[in-house]
C-alpha cells in the first residue's frame, strides 16, 4: 500500500472544519485591518531563500527541499512566505502604485526537519506583511492584529512575548559581546550551539536544549545595549500596546530564526501545545527589500503555524451539524418519490441529504444523527399511500405527520425557526 510521506498530514472532513473556521476567521479580521490577499507560488528559485532568510540559519542549511529543474535552475519548495511576498512586491513595483501596503496570505510550507508533534515537513501558514511604515504604530497595529484574531477565534490561553533585536547600528557591538561571552562558555553548550557561537550567535539564545538555557542566563541581552533610536522605537512599541490594552511579556531571549529580521520581534506562544509552545512569529525587517534588490523600504510581519493554531482550538468547533434535515426513505417506490424534494430543499437553499442505498430504518437514523440533522423525514410505502410523510425533530422527539404537498415549505419554514 502506498502511503502518505513522512511529516505529511491529511487533513480529514471533520479536521477540515476547524480549518475552515480558522480560515474564515482570518479573512474577516485581516480585512477588517484593512489588509489585502496575495497568492504567491509554491516553489521559487533557491537563491530567493538563500539571500533572504540567511545562509547559516536551520532553514536554509538543512531544511529546504531543493531540486533541480529540468534545465538545471535549482528550485526550492519555500519554506516559509516572506521572501515570496516581498519578491512579488519588488517584481511588480507596488511601491509605485502605493506608498503602503498590507498584505496576507496563506498556505503551504515546505521544510525537511524531524517530524513530531507539532513540527511538519508539509505545515501550513496564514502570514501579513506590511511594507512602507518604519512608523511604531505599525508594529502595535500587527501585534494587535494577532491578538484580536486568536481572542475572535477563541484561543484559550496565549501569551505574546516581545523583545527588540536592534538595528545595525547597535547590534554589531552587541554581537561582539555575545560573542565573547559565549567563547567563555564554549565547552558547556550543545554541539549545535558551540558552532553558531562563531556564525549566528544570536540563535544560540533561544536554544531549546536544557544544558544550554541553563548557562545561558548570564548571558548579555540586546535590551541593554540599544541605541537611542531603537530605544526609542521599542518605547513606543510597548506604549502603544498598553494603550490598546494588548497584553504582552518582555523575553529578552526571544530571537527570530531568519537574518533578516531587525528591532521588534515577536512571538505568540501557548502552554497547551507542549515542547513546540509557539504558535505565531514575526518581526521587523527593514533591510529586506532592498537586500532583494528592491529600494529601501521597511517590512513588518508575521507567520502562524496553522496546525498548531487548530490543536488549540479544535474543541470550539461544532463537528456535529453537517446537514438540516436528512430524508430517510425506505424502499426504491420511497426514494424515487422523494428526489425532487431533496432536490427543491438544496436549492433553497437547506442542506438536505438522503441515502440512495435505502436501508433499515433503525441505520438511516443512525445515519441522521451522525450527520447532525435537525429534522428527519420518513418515508415508507404506508406513508405513500397515504400520500404523507413523517417529520421528527431530532432534538425534542416529537414527530409530525405532513401532506407530501405541503412539505418542503413547511420543512423550509421549520429550518428557518433553527437559525
Ligand atoms: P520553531 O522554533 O518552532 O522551529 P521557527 O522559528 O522555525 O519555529 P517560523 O519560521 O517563525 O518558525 O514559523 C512561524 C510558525 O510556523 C512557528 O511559530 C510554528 O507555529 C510554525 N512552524 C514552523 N515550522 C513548523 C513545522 N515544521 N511544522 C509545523 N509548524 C511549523
Ligand atoms: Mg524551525
Amino acid at each position: 500500500m502506498i502511503k502518505a510521506i513522512k511529516g505529511v498530514k491529511d487533513i480529514l472532513p471533520d479536521d477540515a472544519l476547524v480549518w475552515q473556521k480558522i480560515e474564515s476567521v482570518a479573512r474577516d479580521v485581516f480585512y477588517r485591518y484593512g489588509y489585502q490577499e496575495i497568492r504567491i507560488p509554491i516553489f521559487e528559485q533557491t537563491e530567493l531563500f538563500a539571500r533572504s532568510i540567511g545562509a547559516d540559519t536551520d532553514i536554509v542549511g538543512k531544511e529546504m527541499y531543493t531540486f533541480p529543474d529540468r534545465d538545471g535552475t535549482s528550485l526550492t519548495l519555500r519554506p516559509e512566505g516572506t521572501a515570496s511576498v516581498v519578491r512579488a512586491y519588488i517584481e511588480h513595483s507596488l511601491h509605485q502604485h502605493a506608498r503602503m501596503w498590507k498584505l496576507f496570505y496563506f498556505g503551504p510550507m515546505f521544510r525537511h526537519e524531524r517530524p513530531q508533534a507539532g513540527r511538519l515537513r508539509q505545515f501550513h501558514q496564514a502570514g501579513v506583511e506590511v511594507f512602507g511604515y518604519s512608523e511604531p504604530h505599525v508594529d502595535v497595529e500587527v501585534i494587535a492584529l494577532l491578538h484580536r484574531y486568536f481572542t475572535q477565534l477563541g484561543v484559550p490561553t496565549f501569551r505574546t512575548n516581545v523583545n527588540s533585536l536592534g538595528d545595525e547600528a547597535c547590534r554589531p557591538s552587541y554581537l561582539k559581546e555575545l560573542k565573547k561571552f559565549l567563547e567563555k562558555i564554549a565547552n558547556l553548550l550543545c554541539e549545535n550551539c558551540a558552532r553558531r557561537a562563531q556564525t549566528n550567535p544570536l540563535r544560540v539564545l533561544d536554544c531549546k536544549v536544557e544544558k544550554c538555557k541553563a548557562v545561558l542566563t548570564d548571558a548579555p541581552i540586546m535590551l541593554d545595549h540599544l541605541c537611542e533610536h531603537c530605544l526609542f522605537h521599542f518605547d513606543a512599541v510597548k506604549a502603544g500596546l498598553e494603550q490598546l490594552e494588548i497584553p504582552y511579556s518582555l523575553n529578552s531571549r526571544l530571537v527570530r530564526g531568519l537574518d533578516y529580521y531587525n528591532r521588534t520581534a515577536f512571538e505568540v506562544v501557548s502552554t497547551n501545545l507542549g515542547a513546540q509552545d509557539a504558535v505565531a512569529a514575526g518581526g521587523r525587517y527593514d533591510g529586506l527589500v532592498k537586500a532583494l534588490g528592491g529600494p529601501m523600504i521597511p517590512g513588518i510581519g508575521f507567520a502562524i503555524g496553522l496546525e498548531r493554531l487548530a490543536l488549540l482550538v479544535r474543541e470550539t468547533v461544532n463537528h456535529t451539524s453537517k446537514v438540516d434535515i436528512f430524508i430517510v426513505a425506505l424502499g426504491e417506490n420511497a426514494i424515487k418519490e422523494m428526489l425532487p424534494v431533496l432536490d427543491w430543499l438544496r436549492t433553497q437553499g437547506v442542506a438536505t441529504d438522503m441515502d440512495y442505498a435505502g436501508g433499515s430504518l433503525k441505520s438511516q437514523m443512525k445515519q441522521a444523527d451522525r450527520a447532525g440533522a435537525r429534522l428527519t423525514v420518513i418515508v415508507g410505502d404506508d406513508e405513500l399511500k397515504k400520500r404523507s410523510v413523517v417529520v421528527r425533530d431530532m432534538q425534542t422527539k416529537e414527530q409530525q405527520d405532513l401532506g407530501l404537498l405541503d412539505l418542503a415549505a413547511t420543512l423550509i419554514k421549520r429550518c428557518a425557526e433553527f437559525r
